[in-house]
């Protein structure tokens, strides 16, 4: 259970108990436990090893683990800042304590912890805390961005004056010569013989039209746009019944049952639109019935309300999502559940941290995406792999793991190959729809041959006009947001950089002004060079932000749409933009990888990936596998139904033999090929690697920190340990960089290996002045 602690005079944080002995604490005296705050257990034995296993295994403390593991709501501390719930009504059901709370909150915009304990003159307010919570009186200030925001949707109607059905043929007439608008007009009174309201794309969809033809007779003052709120997509008791699995995904399905048998983890390769989803469904359907939990994990990104609509028509009541946007009270919910083993929460959908829920029944972990280096969180503590993490779960709970993936990262394949764990491939797509047709555009030579407009070579725009005619969409990938990532003094060469960062700062020309993508840090954009003085400030490379304005320009009756880390800003803004597309008010779409992840979308003919260089070099022995995986899974929107979708990828080295494998489908050889420079570089699977950190402010003290490190671990590790290295990005926000990769053999031992680098660690530490360098341990970094 938690209990209260205090620590100081009045500071007071929520602890968890994790074990109890009766051996008293040397050299100082303990204080009592301030209060029990739980009247049951909030987490469970199974979960409590698995969290020790993470902290041991990826070198953080126990109490890393469990402040990322709680949802915020459990972890009230002192300093713990109050505000009050905008869209609460009801204050009669309220205790005198509570009541009192609610006053203050009337007057006082917010209250800390302290400040309550003053108001209500005693000590023990958290359980008033947690009951004002529950009673969604207050919220805890750092969910206020995930405030409850209603979702409207657009509704279209008939003006006043042109309403009446003795209208019809008059306003037929009128609309004569605009053929589409007659038949948009003809649908809207098909759909209102059983209808009140009409959405609009309710309407676009009868009449197939797009939304154009709705805005130009709202123009024209006939028809009018109105809104009615609806809730949050809640199950809606539509449910459908599991699809019939395919000759050749009933041989896969069999598969990976049989492979169950002698197996934990199986991995499920299946190219794009194979239908891997399905069969998930398929198996959660029977350990449902069997009464097991079951986890289902997606990176973040992927997690979009099409595939959560999807799973809820299948498995409705048993449902339920747990990722970072969801508020406050939602996880708490889903937490309470799944302590509960409540039918609710039998099948989790979520992200990486979902891993931390208190199942205690589990039946199958399913890893979708398997590759996504996101599963890895990168900061702060625990510096977990979800994917690794989920194996060690399932086998504390005797369950089995299902990774799939239809571009597995090359530490999975080889695990499977090796026979560690089963390997079921699926080669086929639902429908035998062909896989894209993929081109390599060299554009260095489409440049000297000036068959360039900006950024678009003239095969594409060529391919562009035609799926715009066909009235097809497409999807245009360029791994970079922003106008142009950098502005460039012609004369001089310098380019503006970021105060706080060693990177040069990035121009969006939205706001006119220049960020930096690491610490925030922004400017107006300047009119003169710093160094020189020179107004011929130029734009070098280019971001999404800037292929949007091309694609303006190149294609002016086409609505094209932007989907990256600007635009996507809360809750919904990820949402609004796909189902935009989905119901064609975006013809193109423009993104960063965003767009890799579970997108489903019948019309999209055509993918453009418009530079694949950068993504190619950059500095990183994964580059290459995260470059293959990214163009492939990038590849795989085009052409899922249906007609075989196209590719066209831009670059100026057709030539690469990862370009070569992209465009041919060759898994097999890309694999085979890193596998072997994995070898001879010493990487992963054949070494693990530990990362190792070091930041501090004052540059001279980092370095010689830096030296020192540097001797001691090549005393210990020898030729394996890579460093002190500067990073390519030496500062950020005002801390200098330094690390060391530590690799470790497959023969030596894991355990020894930490505990060496824990021995240099605190010897490290001990060196006054050191003292103030950070340290952080990064295990199988990314
Ligand atoms: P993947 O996860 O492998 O990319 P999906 O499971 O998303 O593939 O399947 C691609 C599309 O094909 C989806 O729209 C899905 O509903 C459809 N589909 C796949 N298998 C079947 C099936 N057996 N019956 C009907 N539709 C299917
Ligand atoms: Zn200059
Ligand atoms: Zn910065």
């Amino acid at each position: 259970m938690r209990v209260a602690v205090e620590f100081g005079k009045s500071k007071i944080y929520t602890a968890l108990v994790f074990s109890i002995h009766k051996e008293a604490p040397i050299g100082y005296e303990a204080k009592d436990i301030y209060q029990i705050l739980d009247d049951k257990p909030l987490v469970n034995e199974i979960q409590l090893e698995h969290w020790k296993w993470i902290a041991t295994y990826y070198m953080c403390s126990l109490g890393e683990v469990y402040r990322s593991a709680l949802p915020s709501a459990f972890l009230l501390e002192s300093e713990t800042v109050i505000l009050f719930n905008t869209s609460f009504k009801n204050e009669n059901n309220l205790t005198e304590d509570e009541f009192l709370i609610f006053e203050a909150l009337q007057y006082q915009s917010q209250l800390s912890v302290n400040q309550i304990m003053e108001i209500l003159d005693k000590k023990t307010v958290f359980p008033i805390i947690k009951s004002l919570i529950e009673k969604e009186v207050i919220i805890v200030k750092e969910q206020i961005y995930e405030q409850y925001k209603p979702k409207l949707i657009k509704y279209v109607q008939l003006t006043g004056s042109w309403s009446s059905s003795n209208k019809l043929s008059e306003l037929l007439d009128l609309l004569s010569r605009a053929k589409k608008q007659r038949e948009l007009i003809l649908a809207y009174f098909q759909l209102k013989a059983t209808k009140n309201d009409i959405k609009v794309i309710e309407l676009q969809d009868v009449s197939r039209t797009s939304s154009s033809i709705i805005k130009a007779l709202v123009d024209k003052g006939i028809l009018e746009y109105y809104f009615i709120q609806t809730d949050r997509i809640n199950f809606d008791g539509k449910t459908e019944a599991i699809k019939q699995l395919t000759p050749s995904q009933i041989t896969a399905f069999n598969a990976i049952k049989s492979n169950f048998k002698t197996k934990q983890a199986v991995l499920l390769k299946g190219i794009t639109s194979s239908g891997k989803t399905e069969i998930y469904v398929k198996l959660i359907k029977e350990l449902l019935h069997n009464n097991k939990q079951v986890l289902y994990l997606l990176p973040e990104i992927a997690l979009t309300t099409q595939l959560i609509e999807r799973l809820q028509y299948y498995f409705g009541e048993y449902l339920s999502v747990f990722h970072s946007k969801y508020s406050m009270n939602e996880r708490v919910e889903v937490w309470n559940n799944v302590l509960e083993n409540k039918q609710k929460a039998q099948l989790i959908l979520g992200a990486r941290s979902s891993l931390f829920l208190p199942y205690s029944n589990l039946g199958l972990i399913i890893v979708d995406e398997e590759h996504e280096p996101s599963f890895k969180q990168f900061d702060p503590a625990p510096r977990y792999h979800a994917r690794d993490a989920a194996i060690v779960l399932a086998n504390q709970h005797n369950a089995k793991v299902l990774l799939g993936s239809a571009t597995p990262s090359i530490e999975t394949f080889y695990n499977a190959k090796q026979g560690k764990y089963g390997l079921v491939e699926l080669n086929e797509r639902f429908g035998k729809v062909q896989l894209p047709e993929i081109n390599l555009v060299d554009i260095k030579e489409k440049h000297r041959k000036k068959r360039m407009k900006g950024h678009f070579s003239d095969t594409l725009i060529l391919l562009i006009e035609e799926a715009l005619k066909n009235k097809e969409q497409v999807i245009l990938f360029q791994n970079r947001r922003g106008f142009a990532p950098v502005l460039e003094c012609e004369t001089c060469g310098e380019s503006p950089q970021c105060p706080n960062c060693d990177v040069s700062l990035t121009y969006h020309s939205f706001k006119n002004e220049l960020r930096c993508h690491y610490c925030g840090y922004k400017q107006a954009k300047p009119y003169n060079c710093f160094a020189c003085g020179s107004e011929k400030l130029n734009t070098k490379g280019f971001g999404t932000e800037q292929i949007e304005l091309e694609l303006q320009q190149l294609f002016e009756n086409a609505n094209v749409g932007r989907m990256d880390l600007d635009t996507t800003r809360g809750k919904y803004g990820y949402q609004k933009i796909l189902g935009k597309f989905k119901h064609h008010e975006i013809d193109i779409l423009v993104g960063t990888q965003m767009l890799s992840k579970g997108l489903d979308f019948e019309n999209v003919s055509l993918v453009g990936i418009m530079n694949a260089d950068a993504m190619l070099n950059f500095p990183d022995f994964r580059a290459h596998e995260r470059s293959y995986q990214l163009m492939v899974q990038v590849a795989g929107r085009a052409g899922r139904s249906k007609k075989r979708g196209k590719v066209i990828i831009q670059t100026f080295n057709p030539y690469h033999q990862i370009l070569q494998q992209v465009s041919t489908h060759s898994f097999e050889k890309m694999y085979k090929e890193q596998l072997n420079e994995r070898w001879e570089y010493k990487y992963p699977p054949f070494y693990r690697t530990i990362k190792i950190t070091i930041k501090h402010k004052n540059y001279t003290t980092l370095n010689d920190g830096a030296l020192w490190l540097g001797k001691a671990f090549n005393n210990v590790f020898k030729e394996n340990v890579l460093g002190p290295a500067i990073p390519a990005i030496s500062k950020i926000r005002n801390l200098y960089i330094q690390h060391f990769i530590i690799k470790i053999p497959q023969k030596q031992s894991i355990l020894k290996t930490k505990e060496a680098i824990g021995r240099v660690k605190s010897t490290f530490q001990a060196v006054k002045v050191f003292r103030s360098i950070k340290f952080i341990m990064d295990v199988d970094n990314y």
